[in-house]
């Protein structure tokens, strides 16, 4: 196994691959908003993470909008998402939307 030829510690991640995407790249020009059309592909992306929602969850804390940031690798701070529908809790079956609190399995397998 190639990839474990180094036996030094494992470097501390922060959980994330998203430091590493250029986000600069985009340049956002006059306005810092950047709004994002959530797919359906995204979003059923986003709906695997979901442990549960605020309805059925004492640990939803995190907007449903953080776990898309997650899988889109975008910026939270400049970035608004448009749902093209409404996800739904894995537990209750519920909708959930952007800014719905949710419970979320950061995960740090590939996609
Ligand atoms: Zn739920």
């Amino acid at each position: 196994m190639a990839l474990y030829s180094r036996t030094s510690k494992p470097e501390t991640y922060k959980g994330d691959r998203i430091l590493t995407m250029p986000r600069d790249f985009f340049d956002p020009p006059l306005d810092q908003t950047n709004i994002l059309n959530v797919s359906a592909a995204t979003l059923r992306k986003a709906e695997a993470l979901i442990v549960g929602c605020e309805a059925c969850s004492e640990d939803a804390e995190f907007p449903f909008d953080t776990v898309l940031d997650q899988i889109t690798g975008q910026d939270p701070a400049v970035t608004d998402y448009v749902l093209s529908e409404p996800a739904k809790c894995p537990r209750c079956r519920g909708s959930v939307v952007e800014k719905t609190l949710v419970e979320f399995d950061p995960g740090d397998s590939e996609a």
